[in-house]
Parts: C-alpha cells; sequence; structure tokens
C-alpha cells in the first residue's frame, strides 16, 4: 500500500511539474510577447440606447502568436495573474488604449472623442504603483483622465478596504471607475451606496436568464443605482429581445455581440457605425 502510494505522489508530482513548466512557457512567451509588440488591443461598442449613440469602447487584449493566430485572453490573462507580468499587461493596456484614442481623436471620424474603458486585475488594483501608472499613461497621451474608465471585477473589490482607498484616489483624479461582471459577486445593497464606483457592469449571466425573478432582480439593480446615481451597463446582449427586454428594466446602457464584436482599432470607424444604425 506505501509503494502505490508513493506512485500516487510521483504521478501528482509529475502532473504538477508539467503544469509548473506550461505556465513558465506562457509566461516567459508572454514577457518577450510584451516587447515583441505581439500583443493588440480590440475594442467592443458601448451603446446608448436613448441616443443611439456609441461613446465609449472597451479595450480587450488578444496576443497575436506568430505561428498560432489570434490568442484569446482568458488563455494567458490567469498566467500573467500569477506574477507582477499582469501589472506590465496592465500599463502596456493603459498607454495602447490612451494613445489609440488620440489617434481617432487625430483621424476625426466617428471615433474622435471616444471613451474607453479598460480592464484592471486585482493585482494590479492592489500593487501600490496602479495610481501612478494610471497617471503616467494619462500624462503620456494628454488624456483628460474623465475619458478613462478602469474596470474591477466585483469579486476583487469585496470588502477590501485598501483597495477601496486606492479607487478612491483614482476617483479624485477624475477618472472613472466600473464594478465589472456585477451580480457574480457579493456585493450587497448596503456596500452599493458606499463603494467607490461610477458604473455598474451587468453580468451576462443576467442578461441570458428570462426567469421572472431575475429580470426583476436587474430592474431593481438598475434602480438602485440611478438613485446612488451610478451608471449601469449590461454586458454580453446578443439578441434584440434581450435588448428589449433590458429597456424595460430602465438599462439604457448595452454593450454584446448584437451590436458588435470587439474589433481592431482600424475596423472600430465601421463598428461604430453599424452600432449606431441598429
Ligand atoms: P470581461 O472584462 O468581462 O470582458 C467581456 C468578455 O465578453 C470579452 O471576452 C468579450 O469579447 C466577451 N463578449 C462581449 N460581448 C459578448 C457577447 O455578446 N457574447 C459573448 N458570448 N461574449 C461577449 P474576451 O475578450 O475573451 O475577454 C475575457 C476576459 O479577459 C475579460 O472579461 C477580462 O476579464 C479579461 N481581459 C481582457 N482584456 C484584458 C486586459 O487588457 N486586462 C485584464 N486584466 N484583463 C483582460
Ligand atoms: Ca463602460
Ligand atoms: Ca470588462
Ligand atoms: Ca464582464
Amino acid at each position: 500500500a506505501k509503494a502505490a502510494g508513493r506512485g500516487r505522489v510521483e504521478v501528482y508530482d509529475d502532473e504538477l511539474r508539467h503544469a509548473l513548466a506550461a505556465q513558465a512557457a506562457v509566461e516567459e512567451g508572454l514577457r518577450h510577447a510584451l516587447v515583441a509588440d505581439e500583443l493588440v488591443l480590440h475594442y467592443q461598442p458601448v451603446t446608448d440606447l436613448d441616443t443611439g449613440r456609441v461613446r465609449s469602447v472597451e479595450a480587450l487584449v488578444r496576443w497575436e502568436k506568430p505561428g498560432e493566430g489570434l490568442v484569446p485572453p482568458g488563455r494567458f490573462i490567469p498566467v500573467a495573474e500569477s506574477s507582477d507580468l499582469i501589472c506590465d499587461l496592465g500599463r502596456w493596456a493603459l498607454r495602447t488604449s490612451l494613445a489609440q484614442l488620440r489617434a481617432f481623436d487625430a483621424a476625426g471620424g466617428d471615433c474622435a472623442g471616444l471613451r474607453v474603458a479598460v480592464n484592471v486585475s486585482g493585482r494590479h488594483l492592489r500593487s501600490p504603483r496602479l495610481v501612478d501608472d494610471v497617471r503616467d499613461a494619462l500624462a503620456a497621451t494628454g488624456t483628460s483622465p474623465e475619458r478613462l474608465t478602469l474596470e474591477i471585477t466585483e469579486t476583487v473589490m469585496v470588502e477590501d478596504r485598501a483597495a477601496w482607498s486606492r479607487l478612491g484616489e483614482l476617483r479624485a483624479i477624475g477618472v472613472r471607475i466600473a464594478i465589472d461582471d456585477f451580480g457574480t459577486g457579493y456585493t450587497s445593497f448596503g456596500q452599493l451606496a458606499r463603494v467607490p464606483v461610477d458604473v455598474l457592469k451587468i453580468d451576462k449571466s443576467f442578461v441570458d436568464s428570462d426567469d421572472p425573478r431575475t429580470v426583476e432582480l436587474v430592474r431593481l439593480v438598475v434602480g438602485a443605482a440611478r438613485s446612488f446615481g451610478l451608471g449601469v451597463v449590461a454586458e454580453g446582449v446578443e439578441q434584440a429581445e434581450q435588448v428589449h427586454a433590458l429597456r424595460a428594466t430602465g438599462c439604457d446602457t448595452v454593450q454584446g455581440f448584437y451590436f458588435s464584436r470587439p474589433v481592431p482599432a482600424a475596423r472600430l470607424e465601421d463598428a461604430v457605425r453599424g452600432c449606431q444604425e441598429v
């Protein structure tokens, strides 16, 4: 029995070694990707249903890996999050997206004047450098802070006083804060009144549900958000019926494949026009 036990330990050991080696390989590849310019941002329009206009976009990273095509963030963000690499990636995303806004402004088309939302990982939020990173990116690109929203997932934000105070500093600069994947964490209605945020992004799982109680919950959240002066964006909207249902709850800012997939900067102008015709 003892021998079998040891055998099992060796198997686990082997699997662990493999997993660690795979992780180290992704990490090394990603480190190289950052300097070799293999990362790109795609942008997904956020549509204001009242005006039918797109005023902001969400920046989403992709890895153009030579020989492998476009690698989605789900395949490397979790690895990046296990080290400070995620902060390097965060700095890159801030700089790149704000520089892109400048380029859009200069081009003077339908993308001029857009705002951008950038995803910030929990690790970066907990790092004392975040505030300076944001400041530096704004200064380097000459962007007014009101045009930048930082998206932070709800699970990261819950009851973390240090994180809350950092968010307070960022808001004092004039940057807006959004709670991403709202509804998947445990923010209570009581906390909603106190968290230092400007926007709630209602998770796709709520948009997908047609259970009457879930719809009622969305209506309540939209109402509470309004009372507290928060904006609300519904994510992952894929169908016209969902647009109608969301409208009925009072939610009038939406994002999803129904309007546009995330697209490279060069195709954003067309995507924005497409959204405004829906
Ligand atoms: P997220 O921030 O919740 O982003 C929304 C995800 O839903 C994106 O996936 C987007 O492409 C996808 N999506 C948008 N509309 C629809 C829809 O109608 N239907 C469906 N099925 N999906 C939709 P993506 O681009 O693969 O990103 C996945 C996650 O990776 C993001 O979730 C975010 O947590 C993370 N991520 C992406 N870019 C960055 C980044 O620059 N920094 C950090 N820290 N995380 C990032
Ligand atoms: Ca937004
Ligand atoms: Ca997001
Ligand atoms: Ca989300």
